[in-house]
């Protein structure tokens, strides 16, 4: 492969990280390409209402907003690739990326592919996903239109699954394995303003009940070991995310949890590979920082292919 065919800058992944990091890679002239990943947009095209970006006084729904940033960044000619990536090595330069229809060669890389959902674990979770069992309320609530559901989780996922269903859903039940929540304070007011919503505290999902369809869930209480049963239509999981770096595993030093460690700044152990958002991120973990962090890792990429040159 000859030198024109190697990519100055590869960006793997298209949440707000990685279309951050192509809008300030694009300006700056390093003509980017970003492999998007077949479900192109993260987290936020799986969201309503975005209240706390800035810029938007009357907040804008999370599909609209990952719309005009990836108009943003093609207004700039970034070139985008909607495929996932398999496997990459990054023990030799060029770097290789690998996608299910292509090899691409890269100087530099900023690896920004988010997290996932998590799921608890169960058999009959599985056994049960898309028949009832969920962790999209954007995507599947309208399944479950007057009918009752539970959330299971007391973080801020969980409440804006829980305050989404709300508008759909007969009621709505949090589960949660605490008797206080994790989410922040406007969030948790909002969910419990709705009439339709109801707590069950110091309570875990031991099994989803049903055959075909989800029909209840046996629950155990933390404290006193009891366990109950409850008839519900939809069981949405809200526990937090995992970090999408299976295809990194043995290439870079990832954390016992899975995320990216960082040496400095957006800088991974692999020099000339770099690191944005929720996928070396678990404190912070919002648009408006993995945006920023986009940014970061394009700084810091232009600084390496400069010492490159020299
Ligand atoms: P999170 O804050 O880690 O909360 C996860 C929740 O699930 C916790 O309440 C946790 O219980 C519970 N949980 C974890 N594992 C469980 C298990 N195996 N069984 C039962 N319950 C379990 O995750 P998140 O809510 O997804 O939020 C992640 C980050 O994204 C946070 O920084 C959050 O601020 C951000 N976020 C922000 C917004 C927003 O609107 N600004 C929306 C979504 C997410 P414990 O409380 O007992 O640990």
């Amino acid at each position: 492969m000859n030198d024109s065919q190697i990519q100055k800058l590869i960006i793997i992944g298209s949440g707000p990280a990685g279309l951050t990091a192509a809008i300030y890679a694009a300006r700056g002239g390093l003509n980017p390409l970003v492999i998007a990943g077949r479900e192109a947009g993260g987290q936020l095209m799986l969201t309503t209402d975005v209240d706390d970006y800035p810029g938007f006084e009357d907040g804008i729904q999370g599909p609209d907003l990952m719309d005009k940033m990836r108009k943003q960044a093609e207004r700039f000619q970034t070139r985008f690739i909607n495929e996932d990536v398999i496997s990459v090595d990054f023990s030799r330069k060029p770097f290789t990326i690998k996608t299910e229809a292509q090899i691409l060669l890269a100087q530099a890389v900023i690896v920004a592919t988010g997290a996932s959902a998590m799921w608890l674990g169960l058999e009959s979770e599985q056994k049960l996903k898309g028949r009832g069992v969920s962790a999209c309320a954007v995507c599947d609530g309208f399944f479950f239109k007057d009918k009752n559901v539970i959330v299971v989780g007391g973080g801020d996922t969980a409440m804006r699954e829980a305050a989404y269903l709300t508008k759909l859903c007969k009621k709505v039940t949090v589960v949660h394995r605490r008797d206080a929540l994790r989410a922040q304070l406007a969030l948790q007011e909002l969910v419990k303003s709705k009439s339709n919503v109801d707590f069950i505290w110091n309570s875990e999902v031991i099994e989803v009940l049903g055959q075909e369809k989800v029909t209840g869930v046996n629950l155990k209480n933390t404290q006193t070991g009891e366990i109950g049963q409850l008839e519900v239509d939809g069981v949405f999981i809200a526990i937090g995310h995992k970090p999408n770096t299976d295809f990194l595993k043995g290439q870079i030093n990832l954390d016992e949890k899975g995320y990216i460690v960082i040496k400095k700044e957006t800088q991974t152990s692999v020099e000339g590979v770099f690191a944005a958002g929720d996928v070396s991120d678990h404190k912070y973990r919002q648009a408006v920082t993995a945006a920023g962090a986009g940014c970061k890792a394009v700084f810091d990429a232009e600084e390496y292919l400069e010492n490159l040159k020299v």
